[in-house]
């Protein structure tokens, strides 16, 4: 009897799952992510799709002229009304089918995503334009796991290429993104609702292969890189991609650095940092050695020993140089703007505090143009041509210090800034402050913190706009483990916490931002800035507790600045509760006002959280169990939410 059923409920959903011969629904599409550079469209989803979809992208025009298009999907385009339309294979769409109206984009109308077919299951994806001139701008890849439409071929210019620095104050790279939302209109009753992007992100990694010198990473976008930070031995190089999206098959994998010179050997590591930057490290030796060169379409990545940069790689045209500019604002800032006649490869390092300047096709730099404008500016740049079409530009950063290098999306033009070292600069600002907070972060601290100042009087909660957007840290992470105790690491207890911080605020449909989702070393300065470029409506940070005194034990709420007091107060109340005092048998060691960098340097209301010490033996051996540090996570959450003022 019992195997009848069985048998029949086999058959049952046999046939439920079977309707076509091709009865596999392996792809799930989810949801329609738009990037604010009004050149992108992600649609997202889950399955199996990749396994169906091997090798099917090839970005680099240059390389061969080539581009291979998803060979499985069906694509269309219609002239009137202008529409580009995707047919996905066995997939479903989760959610009703809808039309995404799209504001402020050049482009787009309005993209509709629908159930075309169950049998066979088809999703169509449908992108009405403005104008049918743009279709033939369309090009359609996938990432393995998500299909990436991109239809417009300028992508946000002046974006900071190579950032070394923001300057403050600057904010004209910002000031060019597209301000792209949308609405989404349901076909069933459902209530239209209102979207805006989801991510800032200006670059897909979507590749990475290797030729016999080096590794090649190839993606959507355009690359924007921050400075390469080496170890004093050379042996470890890392390089943050800032506002990146990177594939998730590559997140965490190790590449070798091919090399015709087998005594060099190293090694790329790829992580997905959080959700705007990807972290690419460097093993090996003499790491120094080694050119991080863009091509010219802004959109691939050439890692090489310095000997095997070889200058056709990219582009076998040679460019000259157009003109020079030299401009000082009156912050001090001055910018060396070159432009040439055709897209240029480049790579910047900096060397014995000079930073050098490589155009990898410049074949005339035109030396009596340069001269000129150098003497009128009254600075010192050194050129020279390395080889025939290889040219070297070299700054010596002696009274200046080196800020950004900033190339157009078309290439032809890359701006240099720099500023005058003695002007007062916020780098520098930031510089001491720093060696003041590694006293306070990295070493354990003192029973009473040195900077203990009484609590301010309270003001009243600011008004927040309907959108909830919380940036988490969770302190420390890679080779900055934090605190030691036990064998157990802070950093470790700190990203649990966390991660169960972002969960409960996930469900309540906070728009949660980690500064690090994995083990991962990011420097204060990072975590900072990664807040202030979300500008969320808080910021908190995670840590855990250590001090020479054993016997210590108990929680503590920092603030620094004045507009933390609330929040600090609010999280406080809830995290050191009574109730959980008494259950987690510790102490309330208050909410206290210390210089901690990161809730000093953030400008949303912040606060760092203390959970317990890890250096008293009774106190670890409960904050490192799960229990604990969910209840942690639901008083920290809970106390994120009262203030926020969401139910
Ligand atoms: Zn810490």
């Amino acid at each position: 009897m019992f195997l009848l059923r069985l048998i029949t409920t086999l058959i049952f959903f046999g046939v439920l799952f079977c309707q076509s011969a091709f009865c596999a629904v392996n792809y799930k599409v989810k949801e329609l992510v738009l990037d604010n550079s009004d050149s992108i469209v992600v649609i997202k989803g889950q399955g199996n799709f990749k396994l169906a979809q091997d090798d099917v992208y090839a970005p680099l025009p240059s390389a061969n002229g080539s581009i291979n298009i998803i060979n499985d999907i069906a694509l269309h385009s219609v002239t009137n009304p202008a529409r580009y339309v995707i047919d996905i294979p066995g997939s479903v769409l989760i959610g009703a089918n809808r039309t995404y109206k799209i504001k402020n984009s050049k482009t787009l109308q309005s993209v509709a995503l629908s159930q075309f077919s169950t049998n066979p299951h088809i999703v169509r994806v449908v992108f009405t334009l403005k104008n049918s001139s743009d279709l033939e701008k369309f090009k359609t890849y996938t990432d393995g796991e998500n299909i990436i439409v991109k239809y417009s071929p300028t992508v946000v210019k002046n974006v900071f290429q190579y950032k070394f620095y923001t300057p403050a104050g600057d904010t004209s790279a910002r000031a060019n993104l597209q301000n792209l939302s949308a609405q989404i209109v349901y076909n069933n009753s459902q209530e239209p609702q209102n979207i805006e992007p989801k991510f800032q992100t200006k670059y897909y990694l979507t590749q990475i292969s290797q030729n016999s010198d080096g590794l090649i990473l190839r993606g959507l976008g355009q690359i924007s890189m921050e400075r390469v930070k080496y170890n004093p031995e050379g042996t470890m190089a890392s390089l943050n991609l800032d506002s990146c999206a990177l594939s998730m098959k590559y997140d965490g994998k190790t590449f070798k650095i091919p090399s015709s010179n087998p005594d060099l050997k190293a090694t790329l590591t790829i992580d997905k940092l959080n959700s705007k930057k990807v972290k690419l490290t460097l093993l090996g030796e003499n790491l120094r050695d080694y050119r991080f060169v863009v091509a010219p379409d802004g959109q691939s990545l050439f890692i090489s020993h310095r000997t095997y940069v070889i200058n056709t790689f990219f582009t076998s045209r040679t460019a000259k140089v157009n003109s020079y500019k030299f401009e000082k604002n009156a912050n001090g800032y001055s910018v060396f703007d070159l432009a040439f006649n055709m897209p240029v490869t480049y790579d910047v390092f900096e060397l014995n505090n000079s930073f050098y300047l490589d155009v990898n096709n410049l074949s005339d730099y035109n030396e009596e143009l340069l001269k000129e404008v150098l003497a009128q500016a009254g600075v010192e740049i050194t050129v020279y041509k390395i080889s025939s079409d290889k040219t070297r530009f070299i700054v010596p950063l002696k009274n200046i210090s080196f800020t950004y290098a900033n190339v157009e999306s078309n290439a032809k033009s890359i701006k240099l800034c720099f500023k005058d070292n003695d002007i007062q600069t916020p780098v520098a600002e930031k510089k001491e402050e720093k060696q003041d907070n590694i006293n306070v972060v990295y070493i354990p601290k003192q029973e009473t913190p040195e900077v203990k100042e009484p609590k301010k009087k309270k003001e009243t909660p600011k008004v927040i706009s309907s959108l909830k957007k919380v940036v988490i840290d969770a302190g420390h992470g890679g080779i900055d483990s934090g605190a030691i105790g036990g064998g157990h690491y802070e950093k470790t207890i700190n990203l649990n916490i966390a991660k169960m911080v972002q969960e409960k605020l996930a469900k309540k449909d906070v728009y949660v931002h980690m500064t690090r989702t994995k083990d991962a070393t990011m420097s204060l300065e990072e975590r900072v800035e990664f807040s202030n470029e979300l500008n969320p409506d808080i910021f908190v940070s995670i840590h855990t507790n250590s001090t020479l005194n054993l016997e210590t034990q108990g929680l503590e709420t920092h603030y620094f600045k004045d507009n933390s007091i609330d929040l600090a107060d609010i999280i406080h109340k809830n995290f050191a509760s009574e109730k959980n005092l008494r259950k987690w048998d510790t102490k309330d060691r208050g909410v206290i006002k210390s210089r901690f960098y990161v809730i000093n340097h953030t400008e949303a209301p912040s606060v760092l959280i203390e959970i317990g010490f890890i250096s008293n033996d009774e106190e670890r051996a409960k904050i490192v169990k799960k229990d604990r540090q969910e209840e942690i996570a639901t008083a920290i959450a809970k106390g994120i939410l009262e203030y926020l003022k969401i139910k």
